[in-house]
């Protein structure tokens, strides 16, 4: 997914029962592990798969909350809504690269990028290739309700 991931995350938080801090973990969850871009270009220098790296893993992001979702219903109850909605966020983000992108859903037993559509490489550049194939018509989509919601919002 190239450019959904942000307004996935608006309408994450646009559909969850309101709270306070809904919105702001909502959209960082919905773009954080796209931050390994920075690693995959200034690092690895586009060598490994930036999908392989640990926050792009759904069993790391599940031992983080099954680590962190007790300890806040226990002794922070204001905080596990938006650390939910922060969870759920991330899950969404690698539900959404899982379409053209390859995600580690079987990590660690297995080295997999699972995807739902390959996305041939029809273009010269990687991203006019994904730009051009059917499946940004649903990063289109996300676009639209994300709008939809937010007009929607605006008149209540
Ligand atoms: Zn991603």
């Amino acid at each position: 997914m190239l450019t959904a991931h942000l307004p996935s995350g608006d309408v994450l938080a646009r559909l969850a029962p309101k709270g306070r801090w809904l919105m702001p973990a909502a959209l960082i969850g919905a773009v954080l592990p796209d931050f390994d871009m920075l690693w995959f270009h200034l690092v690895d220098q586009g060598s490994i798969h930036h999908h392989r790296y640990w926050v792009h893993v759904p069993v790391f992001w599940a031992a983080i909350a099954a680590l962190t979702l007790p300890g806040l219903a226990l002794f922070a109850r204001t905080l596990l809504a938006p650390a939910l909605v922060f969870f759920a966020a991330l899950l969404l983000h690698m539900v959404l690269d899982t379409i053209g992108g390859g995600i580690l859903w079987g990590a660690p037993f297995d080295d997999r990028l699972y995807t739902l559509v390959e996305v041939p490489a029809a273009q010269a550049h990687w991203v006019l290739s994904f730009l051009l194939h059917w499946t940004f018509l649903l990063e289109l989509g996300v676009w639209a309700l994300a709008l939809y919601l937010w007009c929607k919002g605006r008149r209540v």
